[in-house]
């Protein structure tokens, strides 16, 4: 704790200095956040190897790119984002001058999760520097090699006075709840995101919560059989794609009518033994289950009799390994904890409805999604869709592809969060918009001031 402190104070001698809101500080930290990650880019694939089982493909697609394209892309609009922007006021103010600056809180505590133990790990850190910060973070217990290497290689590129990493679990996170921070930028589940959101409460600290949550796909009928073929491709890489599964806007489950389901089946069986082979367990293409304890709360979805005899494709488990076969389950009970709570993991229910519209009313029965996918080429449903329900985001005709956006706001609604971030927007998160209003001495109108009159009631 004393540790903790003093590292605080020091953050916080290090805002007072003035430091950080310089834009050449800012630009060296974020061409230094893109120096390590090329330099050690053998490093985090390993990382990422020996917690998640996660393929270099798959590392750098989902955490070194990410973080790249972020942090170019950051360091390539700093200036524009930095600059004042001018507000027209009305007559009335006349001559006046009004703008609107853009100034960092201050000491900002940044929590990540572990499924992308990289990326949602740094990429908030680049939006809290660009916006001129000092920064705590907190990275997860549950990848230690990729929290060992944040701790290691962070503070050797990084301002070490300006930007910390403490690692640690659920206990070290409680700690940092007890300090007072500027804000609170939290990646996690609903259930801390509550501990987070009381512990900012006792300070009025602001917080961002990115949270997870069911993200349902609706798969409209469609008549072309390459449309069909993509859209089975896109769910796929959707659910078992990013991390097996263990992802917040990864497919949670199919909403698809009664008749198309057997060709969406079909394929999506056909599909997966392409992309994975005749024995996926054996693949290195599909992360594995975190641990222990993730990979039992999957099981025990599985093994609720209703829901095991709903299985159609895989189903078999590998406790040593920590591998789960993916899985597809046919109208498992609505009421199954695989239909109520968040799977995060490689199973996928699929829902058949009468009617593809009925699809509106089943979301909107359910707390709002982080995002919804939706298959179809038909624009009245598509804006339907968008109008009739409430999520984070949509997605049409693919999956995952929104969170690479820098130009598009990521984050939830709702059970599944709140505040956004990405490209401007993250530096918008790490920032107060203060309003600077500029007036001249002359002229001075007297009716604003008392003694009050008749006439001044009229002017
Ligand atoms: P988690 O809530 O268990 O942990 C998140 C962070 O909080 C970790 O750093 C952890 O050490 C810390 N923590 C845990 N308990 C704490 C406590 N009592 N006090 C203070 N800190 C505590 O979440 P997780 O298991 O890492 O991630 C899975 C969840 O995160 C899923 O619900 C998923 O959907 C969600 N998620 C959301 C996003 C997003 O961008 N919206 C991204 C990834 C994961």
């Amino acid at each position: 704790m004393r540790e903790l402190e003093d590292g605080l104070a020091e953050l916080r001698q290090t805002f007072k200095s003035g430091r950080t809101r310089n834009a050449a500080w800012r630009k060296n930290q974020l061409r230094a956040l893109i120096q390590l990650i090329h330099d050690k880019e053998d490093k985090i694939f390993e990382a990422l190897l020996q917690d998640l089982g996660k393929h270099p493909v798959e590392s750098y697609r989902d955490e070194i790119g990410i973080i790249e394209k972020s942090a170019v892309n950051a360091l390539n609009c700093l200036e524009k984002w930095m600059a004042p922007k001018k507000s027209r006021l009305p007559l009335l103010f006349f001559p006046a001058k009004g703008e609107v600056m853009s100034e960092p809180l201050g000491v900002v505590l940044i929590f990540a999760s572990w499924n992308f133990p990289i990326s949602l790990a740094l990429d908030p850190v680049i939006g809290a520097i660009a916006a001129g910060n000092t920064v705590v973070l907190k990275p997860s217990e549950l990848a230690p090699e990729c929290a060992l290497f944040l701790a290691e290689f962070v503070p050797l590129y990084l301002d070490c006075k300006a930007i910390k990493v403490i690692g640690g679990g659920a206990d070290v996170g409680e700690q940092l709840l007890q300090q007072k921070w500027d804000k609170i930028f939290f990646t996690g589940s609903p259930r801390v995101g509550r501990v987070v959101m009381s512990a900012a409460a006792k300070h009025l600290t602001p917080v961002t919560l990115e949270l997870g949550g069911k993200c349902p796909v609706i798969v409209d009928t469609l008549s072309s059989p390459s449309d069909i073929k993509v859209t089975v491709k896109r769910v796929i890489g959707g659910k078992w794609g990013p991390c097996s599964g263990q992802a917040c806007i990864g497919v949670d489950y199919v909403l698809v009518e009664e008749k198309f389901a057997p060709t969406v089946i079909d394929l999506l069986k056909k599909t997966i033994k392409k992309f994975y082979g005749d024995n996926p367990k054996d693949s290195k293409n599909i992360c594995r289950i975190v641990n222990k304890h993730h990979f039992g709360r999957l099981h025990k979805l599985l093994k609720d009799p209703l829901v095991a005899a709903s299985i159609i494709h895989g189903g078999s488990l590998d406790e040593e390994k920590l591998i789960i076969e993916p899985t597809i389950l046919l109208n498992p009970p609505l009421d199954a904890e695989i239909m109520t709570e968040e799977i995060f993991g490689p199973l996928l229910p699929i829902i058949t409805l009468n009617n593809i519209q009925e699809s509106i009313e089943f979301i909107n029965s359910r707390p709002k999604p982080l995002t919804i996918y939706a298959f179809t080429k038909d624009e009245t449903f598509q804006r339907q869709i968008v109008s009739e329900t409430s999520s984070g985001s949509v997605t049409f005709n693919d999956t995952m592809v929104q969170f690479a956006c820098d130009e598009l706001p990521f984050g939830g609604v709702g059970q599944s969060g709140f505040g956004r971030y990405h490209g401007k927007y993250s530096f918008d998160t790490f920032s107060h918009e203060k309003a600077i209003l500029q007036r001249s001495f002359f002229p001075e109108l007297e009716p604003r001031y008392p003694p009050w009159n008749d006439f001044k009631l009229k002017f």
